[in-house]
This record gives structure tokens, C-alpha cells and sequence, in this order.
């Protein structure tokens, strides 16, 4: 019941094959959309989302506000958003505070 279609790659404009057994595949899975890209963008998006995870690691590091050191009125970088009701100190001043 299902036969071969050609399609046009959205990312590069090639035309490819969305085969009989990928449309079944499809229907099984209950997916509406056909494939917009040809196999060769698919695995490059494929694989420039889990290689090299820099998304999913810079995710993980915490976000850095910049602001103004109480103590020594230079500047400083604090881990949270400064909201001017406690002292910000920068690494040196916090350091020496803490010491
Ligand atoms: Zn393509
Ligand atoms: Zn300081």
C-alpha cells in the first residue's frame, strides 16, 4: 500500500527517496510529518546534537552576573543575580573576607 515518494531536502535541496519501508516505519510509529531532510542532513543534525555536548554541558554551568565589588568597588562576578540588599564581594575581596 505504500510506494517510494521523492522528497526535497529542506537543508541542502537534494531529493531523496522516503521509501515504501520508511513510510510504514512512520505510520507504525504514528508520526504525521514526512522526513524534511535527506538520511545524510538527518545524520548530521543527528550527530551535531550529541557530539561534542556543548549545549547540553554549558547547560549545567551556572550563569555568572556581573556587578560591583562592595568592598573594593571593582568589578566582580557573583553566581547570582545581585539584588543590592547583601554585599557582592569579587574573588579577591571574598576571599580575603573569608580568610
Ligand atoms: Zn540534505
Ligand atoms: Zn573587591
Amino acid at each position: 500500500m505504500y510506494t517510494d515518494q521523492l522528497l526535497t531536502c529542506v537543508d541542502c535541496g537534494a531529493e531523496f527517496t522516503f521509501t515504501a519501508g520508511e513510510q510504514e516505519f512512520y505510520a507504525q510509529k504514528g508520526f504525521q510529518n514526512k522526513p524534511n531532510r535527506c538520511p545524510d542532513c538527518r545524520q548530521a543534525r543527528k550527530a551535531s546534537r550529541n557530539g561534542g555536548g556543548g549545549m547540553q554541558r554549558s547547560y549545567g554551568t551556572r550563569q555568572m552576573f556581573s556587578t560591583t565589588c562592595s568592598s573594593c568597588g571593582g568589578p566582580a562576578e557573583v553566581p547570582f543575580q545581585p539584588r543590592g540588599d547583601k554585599p557582592v564581594y569579587c574573588r579577591d575581596c571574598f576571599q580575603r573576607i573569608r580568610a
